[in-house]
Order: structure tokens, then C-alpha cells, then sequence
């Protein structure tokens, strides 16, 4: 499974588009890691976890092939992480895509209500909705979604996300795990987690999570073996409200097992683990 990170930052990027703080100010000066777009995760070339504003971006700079993705699993109607409107370019005239076998969008009912889904469907886009609780095909993938701790009045969804018999949670944007997503994710073996960090050195557990948080959610699938020390943990979702640049990010979170994400990272991970 080869896993590309293309944002790992929160909603206002990293510089945040108007920000004038110290953290976006040292951002610019360093440049290089500590530059992060809105979260998004290419794996295998096919799937794609979210649609951030900044996915044109992302394909200028990964010259990615956004045609060759057959599944869109989006987390949550917050519009960094679903622009609904680039969806729209897909289609004729905008697109002149040869032998398209169409893309599949997946999301909770709130994402649903975001889209145009009867025309995007001419155009071969096909929303599907999911809900925590169940299971779903997802080309040759399977997804199990579960319900995040992120906003109050609509729902966001953590996914896990299983191919070639690996299995990856994709955990942003949340909070520290509510106990019915505690309870579903107890038989399941996790190969790779990948974990909201927006609130970087605060303590923070609700609607997204900082570094004490993260640390415990790693603690305890370790004492529940739904992870191992072979489990690889990542890190992502930064924003500069967090207060760490990715150097101290690395200096905090990798002696506690962590891998610090910033954009462009690749993780490739061995189906024989
Ligand atoms: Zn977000
Ligand atoms: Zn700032
Ligand atoms: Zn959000």
C-alpha cells in the first residue's frame, strides 16, 4: 500500500491564508515541511481521502493523474476537506477523460446534501452514502466507517480502510475516540493510524486533538492490541494554533512512535507485515 500525503494542514493552511502570527511568520522563513495544505491522502493511486480547495495545488506538485481515481472517501462536509465544486470539473466540458470508468464518492448524509449528485452523475461521479456502523466495497478496498468526535449538529466519519490485507484508520478530523468507536474498532488489527494533531502541544479532546491526546489514543489500541509495536503511527492535520514547527513536532512525537506527516511524504507499507 503506498500512502501519499498531499495536505496535512487544517482548515486556514499553514501559513494560514491571512495570518500574520509568529508560528506563519517562522513557517515562511523555514519553509519546506513546515509549509502544509489542507489535509488530503492519495493511496495506491486510486483512492483518495477527501477533497480539499487545495487539490489543484496538489496536483501541480505531485503531478498527480486525478483522472485514475476511481473512489473519493470523504470525512466530513467542513469544506477544507470537501470543495464540492471541483467535482464539477470532472465532467465534459471541463474534462476529456478516454476510457473513464467513473468515480465513486462516498460520504455521511451531510455531504450528500452538498452536491449536485443527479448531474455530477451524468458526468459518471456517484455519490454513495455511508454510515457508521456499517461496512462497504469500495473497489477491491473495504471501508468501515465510524463516527467522530468532531462537530455537534452534523456527524464527520474516521474510516478504516482495508486492502491487500492491510488495514489503515484514517483519523482526522476528530477528537479523542467516543467509546462506541472504541468498542467497533476492538477486533480490528491496525497496520497504519493516522491521527488529527491540529491542537499540536495543547490538550485538547474534542472536535480535534493535540499531541497528549494522540499519545493516548496510541496507548490504549496498544493495551486493546488493536495495534502493535509494529503499527505505524502518523501524525497530521497541523495548524499553526498548535505552536510547534515540524522539527519540534518530530523532537515531541517521534520518541513516543510517531511519525510527524508534512506534505509529499510517502509511506509505502509491506502487505506482508
Ligand atoms: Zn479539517
Ligand atoms: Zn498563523
Ligand atoms: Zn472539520
Amino acid at each position: 500500500m503506498e500512502i501519499l500525503f498531499l495536505g496535512t494542514g487544517a482548515a486556514e493552511g499553514w501559513p494560514g491564508v491571512y495570518c500574520q502570527c509568529d508560528y506563519c511568520q517562522q513557517a515562511w522563513t523555514l519553509g519546506g515541511k513546515n509549509i502544509r495544505t489542507r489535509s488530503s491522502v492519495q493511496i495506491d493511486g486510486k483512492y483518495k481521502f477527501d477533497l480539499p480547495p487545495d487539490t489543484y495545488h496538489h496536483v501541480l506538485t505531485h503531478n498527480l493523474s486525478l483522472a485514475d481515481i476511481r473512489h473519493l472517501i470523504v470525512t466530513h462536509c467542513h469544506e477544507d476537506h470537501f470543495y464540492g465544486q471541483e467535482l464539477g470539473m470532472r465532467g465534459e466540458p471541463f474534462a476529456h477523460i478516454s476510457d473513464d470508468q467513473g468515480l465513486d464518492v462516498y460520504g455521511d448524509k451531510w455531504v450528500k446534501e452538498m452536491g449536485d449528485w443527479e448531474k455530477l452523475a451524468q458526468g459518471g461521479i456517484h455519490f454513495h452514502e455511508v454510515e457508521a456502523g456499517h461496512s462497504y466495497q469500495v473497489g477491491e478496498a473495504r471501508l468501515f466507517p465510524f463516527q467522530a468526535n468532531h462537530f455537534e449538529n452534523k456527524g464527520a466519519l474516521i474510516y478504516v480502510f482495508q486492502k491487500d490485507g492491510l488495514s489503515l484508520l484514517y483519523g482526522n478530523d476528530t477528537g479523542f475516540f467516543f467509546e462506541e468507536v472504541w468498542n467497533g474498532l476492538r477486533d480490528f488489527k491496525l497496520d497504519v493510524v493516522l491521527l488529527d494533531c491540529t491542537h499540536g502541544r495543547d490538550d485538547h479532546w474534542d472536535n480535534h486533538m493535540g499531541i497528549s491526546a494522540i499519545l493516548q489514543t496510541r496507548e490504549r489500541m496498544l493495551k486493546m492490541h488493536i495495534a502493535s509495536q509494529d503499527t505505524i503511527f502518523v501524525a497530521t492535520h497541523f495548524s499553526h494554533n498548535g505552536g510547534l514547527l515540524h522539527h519540534e513536532l518530530e523532537e515531541r512525537l517521534n520518541p513516543q512512535g510517531f511519525l510527524v506527516a508534512h506534505d509529499g511524504m510517502r509511506l509505502v507499507v509491506n502487505g506482508t507485515r
